[in-house]
C-alpha cells in the first residue's frame, strides 16, 4: 500500500508540475499577446427592452492564440489578473473600444469591464480621462462595468475612485449583479447607473420556475425606486425576452439580439441605430 501510496505521490507531482509549467507557457504567451497583435475586440449590442434599438455595445476582449486557437477570457483574464498584466491589457481595451467608438454615432454608448484590481490602480481615473481625452468620445458614452469584486479588493481609494469617474461624467455599471455577496450594501455606496442583472437569473427564466422571474421583479423594484437602468443579460429566446420585458427590465443584451462581433460590423450596426 505505502508504494502505491508513493506512486500516487508522484504522479499527482508530475501532473501538478505540467500544469503549472503550462501556465507558465500560457502566462509567457499572454506577456506577447498585445505586441504580436493576437488580442482583439468584439462588441455585442445592448438594445432598450422596448423598442429593440441599439443603445450600445459591450466591449469583450478576444486572445486568438497562434497555437491553442481561441482562449476564452474567462481563462485568460483572472491569469492576467494573477501575473500583473491586467492593467496593460485593460487599459488597451479601454483604448481599442473608445477609439472604436468614435467612429459610432455620438448616441450610442460604450461599456467596458473593469477588473477589480484596474478600478483600484491609484492611476485608473488618469487612465479612463486620458483615453477619453485622446478619442474625443463624450464621456456620458462611456460605461465602466464593475463588479462586487472591486469592493472586496478594495483600497484607500476605491470611494475617492468612484467620485472622480463620476466627475469626469463616466456611467458606472455593476455586473453580474445578485451572484456575489452584500450587494445591496454596494448599491446604497456606490453612484451607480446601471444594475446588470446576471444571466443565472435570466436564461430560461420564462420556463424554469418562477423564483428567478420573482428576483428579477425585485432587482427591478430597487434599481427604479434607486433610479438606476437595468440589463438582463444572457437573453436567448423570444419567452425569455417577452417575460423580461414584462418584468420592466430596461435594456436587454444576449444572443437573440446579437453576438460579440468585430469592429467593423459593430460600425455597420451603429450607424444603422436610432438616435435618440
Ligand atoms: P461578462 O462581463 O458578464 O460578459 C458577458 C458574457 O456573456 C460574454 O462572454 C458574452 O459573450 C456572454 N453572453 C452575452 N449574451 C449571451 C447569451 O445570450 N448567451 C450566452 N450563452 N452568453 C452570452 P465572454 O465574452 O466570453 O466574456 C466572459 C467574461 O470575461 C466577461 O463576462 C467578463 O467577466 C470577462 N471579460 C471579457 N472581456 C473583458 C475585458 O475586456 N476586461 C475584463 N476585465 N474582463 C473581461
Ligand atoms: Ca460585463
Ligand atoms: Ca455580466
Ligand atoms: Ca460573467
Amino acid at each position: 500500500a505505502k508504494g502505491a501510496g508513493r506512486g500516487k505521490h508522484c504522479f499527482y507531482e508530475a501532473s501538478m508540475h505540467s500544469e503549472a509549467s503550462d501556465r507558465q507557457v500560457l502566462e509567457n504567451d499572454l506577456r506577447q499577446a498585445i505586441d504580436k497583435g493576437e488580442l482583439w475586440v468584439a462588441y455585442q449590442p445592448i438594445v432598450s427592452a422596448a423598442g429593440e434599438d441599439v443603445c450600445g455595445f459591450e466591449a469583450l476582449v478576444r486572445w486568438n492564440h497562434p497555437l491553442r486557437g481561441k482562449i476564452s477570457p474567462e481563462k485568460f483574464i483572472p491569469l492576467a489578473e494573477e501575473c500583473g498584466l491586467i492593467g496593460r491589457i485593460g487599459t488597451w481595451v479601454l483604448e481599442t473600444a473608445l477609439e472604436e467608438a468614435s467612429k459610432w454615432p455620438d448616441s450610442v454608448r460604450i461599456a467596458i469591464n473593469l477588473s477589480p484590481i484596474q478600478f483600484n490602480d491609484p492611476n485608473i481615473v488618469e487612465i479612463v480621462s486620458n483615453a477619453i481625452a485622446r478619442t474625443n468620445v463624450r464621456a456620458s458614452r462611456v460605461e465602466l462595468e464593475i463588479t462586487e469584486g472591486v469592493f472586496l479588493a478594495e483600497g484607500d481609494t476605491t470611494d475617492e475612485t468612484f467620485a472622480k469617474l463620476k466627475d469626469l461624467g463616466v456611467r458606472l455599471a455593476l455586473d453580474d449583479f445578485g451572484t456575489g455577496y452584500s450587494s445591496l450594501g454596494y448599491l446604497k455606496k456606490a453612484p451607480f447607473d446601471k444594475i446588470k442583472i446576471d444571466q443565472s437569473f435570466v436564461r430560461g427564466a420564462a420556463s424554469t420556475t418562477s423564483r428567478n422571474s420573482a428576483i428579477i421583479r425585485a432587482i427591478v423594484t430597487l434599481a427604479e425606486s434607486l433610479q438606476m437602468d437595468t440589463c438582463a443579460e444572457g437573453v436567448e429566446t423570444h419567452d425569455d425576452l417577452q417575460l423580461i420585458r414584462e418584468l420592466g427590465v430596461s435594456h436587454v443584451q444576449g444572443f437573440i439580439f446579437g453576438r460579440p462581433v468585430e469592429g467593423l460590423e459593430a460600425r455597420e450596426l451603429a450607424a444603422k441605430a436610432v438616435v435618440v
